[in-house]
């Protein structure tokens, strides 16, 4: 009989262990105080300078190589993004996992509460599980490897600025950083369990409508009034939901001045977004045609400015990312979910850059509100479930 190498029992052990949820290696206690703290880091878009500074001190302590890109020079803000690196004990792919370190408004001064098992906030702010709740994770995941000595391959960590404004951060990535095989981003909802693989592209149109301004009372006929103009335009502009994959949306509005000028000027900002490049195309193209034509026929000028944010992503069921993501599912007795999703995130980026990368349910609820919750058994589940990933890769290599 054949001798097993001692690595092999000792994944055998490690699979029963990580098969109950890794509840005997994770750290519950430090995981949640961990989160804790990192949701008191204020990180608005923008300002994630203190986040790198406390996140480039947790990642150093853990014995990871930490450089922070220059992704600051374009964005205009306090930092760039932030990349960790752990060489691997066994050979296998190199995983990358993602998060992003910006959260939206009104995102300082978070106070978080825990009770019965639920973290929430006090009251006037956002939590920020989204997406601190995947930074506390894959922190906790990585202690855990290097406490109890475990085999892992070589390891990524890119912790985004900007998620929130536009995936800017993702967009101005330093990839030569990069030898990532397959990646795994932490920022969507859904429980643990979710896989998402695809998404859609999305244009952002912004309109301005140059009527004429004039007296409202005393010489109306010469003006040209751009909120009628503009109101025209959206009534006659298929919105909501096109089809299965496809949508439109005209969100914001701004102009006029007083209510005894004919307005002049009126800003119309929209979206669209679809599964299928060329969809999202067609319906950008018609509502810029129905605002030009509109101010065609009523004599008033329109600047438009339409900027694709991102492209739409469709990884393969049958990739090794998704199988890879699936078998650690069942591994720790998740339901895997495959699904696709009508928002976007920093996968989008990864993806059109060539690393093959899902985007998985970190269970994080109400999120961009201030009732925004996460549950703690959850936020254990999502720490056993990147564990899992990692070790799945490392016991097929
Ligand atoms: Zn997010
Ligand atoms: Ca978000």
């Amino acid at each position: 009989m054949e001798t097993l190498p001692y690595y092999v029992f000792f994944m055998l052990i490690l699979s029963e262990v990580i098969a109950k949820g890794g509840i005997t290696l994770i750290n519950e206690k430090r995981l949640v105080s961990v989160f804790m703290e990192l949701v008191q880091v204020d990180s608005e878009s923008g300002h994630e300078g203190q986040m790198v500074e406390t996140l480039k001190n947790k990642l150093t302590g853990l014995g990871m190589e930490v450089f922070i890109d220059d992704a600051a020079k374009q964005t205009g803000t306090e930092t760039g993004n932030l990349i960790a690196r752990m060489n691997g004990n066994v050979n296998g792919p190199t995983l990358m996992f993602c998060a992003h370190m910006d959260t939206i408004k009104p995102g300082c001064g978070i106070e978080p509460v825990l009770e019965n098992g639920i973290i929430r906030t006090a009251g006037n702010t956002v939590l920020g599980a989204d997406d601190k709740a995947g930074i506390a994770a894959v922190i906790e995941a990585v202690t855990v490897l290097q406490e109890a000595k475990l085999l892992h391959g070589n390891l990524e960590l890119v912790f985004t600025i900007c998620e929130e404004t536009g995936l800017s951060g993702a967009k101005n990535l330093d990839f030569s950083r990069l030898v990532a095989d397959m990646g795994f981003v932490l920022d969507c909802d859904g429980p643990p369990g979710t896989i998402v693989n695809k998404g859609p592209s999305q244009d952002k149109i912004k309109a301005e409508v140059l009527g004429k301004a004039a007296h409202a009372g005393i010489n109306p006929e010469d003006g040209i009034n751009a909120i009628q103009v503009a109101s025209r335009a959206v009534v006659n502009m298929q919105l909501g939901r096109i089809d299965e994959e496809t949508t439109v949306n005209i969100g914001l509005i701004s102009g006029g001045v007083a209510i005894n000028v004919v307005p002049d000027r009126v800003t119309l900002q929209g979206e669209t977004r679809s599964l299928q490049d060329e969809k999202r195309v067609v319906q950008t193209r018609l509502i810029c045609d129905t605002l030009k034509e509109t101010a065609r026929e009523s004599g008033a000028r329109l600047i438009l400015d339409v900027n694709t944010i991102y492209p739409a992503m469709h990884v393969p069921e049958d990739a090794s990312v998704v199988k890879l993501a699936v078998r650690a599912a069942e591994q720790i007795g998740l339901d895997p979910i495959i699904r696709g999703t009508g928002g976007g995130s920093d996968t989008h980026i990864f993806n059109d850059h060539g690393i093959p990368c899902v985007n998985l349910g970190i269970a994080m609820q109400k999120v961009h509100t201030i009732d925004e919750f996460i549950r703690v058994e959850d936020l254990s589940a999502v720490t056993s479930y990147v564990l899992a990933i990692i070790h799945e890769a490392a016991r097929e290599a």
